[in-house]
This record gives C-alpha cells, structure tokens and sequence, in this order.
C-alpha cells in the first residue's frame, strides 16, 4: 500500500550552485510538506553504503566520489502519493530526457550530477529516510 512518505537530497552540484532555495521552493510548491531536513556532507563510506545497491554498476565508485565531494540537503517529504509524483517532479535520471520544468531539467550538470535524489519505492524511502534521520523528531 502507499504510504504518503519520500525521501530526496539535493546533490553537491545543486548545493554548490546555490540552487537549495530554488528547489526547496519548487518542492514546496508542488504540494510536499517538508518533514526533516539538514544540511551535512557524506564521508565516501557512507556515500557507499546509501549506494549500495549499485555497487556492481560502473559509475559506482565515480558516483561515491561525487556524492562526498561537497554538502547535501536530505529531506523527509509528505505527500499523497510522495514517491511517484516526486520522481515526476525531479524527472528522468539523465537530464537530457528528463521533461520540461522538472528539477533535472532545470537544474542537473550530467547524468551523473543530477541535483537531487528521489525514492524509487515506498519502502526504499523509508530505508533511506532512516539513513539520515533515524531518532529525528518529525513535525
Ligand atoms: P535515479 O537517481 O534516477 O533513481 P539510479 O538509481 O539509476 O537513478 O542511479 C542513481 C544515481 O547514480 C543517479 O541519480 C546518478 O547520480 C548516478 N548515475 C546513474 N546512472 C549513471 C550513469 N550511467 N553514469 C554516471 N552516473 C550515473
Ligand atoms: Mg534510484
């Protein structure tokens, strides 16, 4: 069943354009409630653990390297039907296909850095959601 949870971060190439602002708005104003949020840097490490599922991929080590190179925003995200209407908002993985006026559209460099993050599950964003705010207090 769906739940009404997503978790995202804003990526070191967002974060170092100056783009939080810009995307926490967009995020805002497409109806999510803003449920937890920091901004931290992962250790390559903890890059690696939060990737984990592809570790097998080629751009794995490449895509820890990057993920640790600078500070992120991860957030909790409320919503109906959080997950899939988030990744409609972000827009498909490689910004060259990702649509008009979404998140990757606007703001992605590569394929690689591509702003921001979303859940592909109900239960992934639970998982990763814990990853950053396990014990936070929600409001
Ligand atoms: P998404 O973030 O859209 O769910 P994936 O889960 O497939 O995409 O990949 C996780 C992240 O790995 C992507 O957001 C992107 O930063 C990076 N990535 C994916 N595919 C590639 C690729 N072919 N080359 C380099 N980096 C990639
Ligand atoms: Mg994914």
């Amino acid at each position: 069943m769906a739940t009404n949870k997503t978790f995202t971060m804003i990526k070191p190439d967002a974060v170092d354009a100056g783009n939080i602002g810009a995307i926490t708005k967009m995020i805002e104003e497409a109806g999510f409630i803003i449920k937890a949020m920091k901004l931290t840097k992962l250790s390559s490490e903890r890059a690696g653990e939060f990737y984990e599922v592809h570790k097998e991929r080629p751009f794995y080590n490449d895509l820890c390297a990057y993920m640790s190179s600078g500070a992120i925003v991860p957030m909790i995200l409320e919503k109906e039907n959080a997950v899939e209407d988030f990744r409609t908002l972000i827009g498909a993985t490689n910004p060259q296909d990702a649509a008009e006026g979404t998140i990757r559209n606007l703001f992605a460099k590569s394929i690689e850095a591509n702003a921001i993050h979303g859940s592909d599950s109900d239960e992934n964003a639970s998982i990763e959601g814990s990853f950053f705010f396990a014990g936070t207090e929600m409001f």
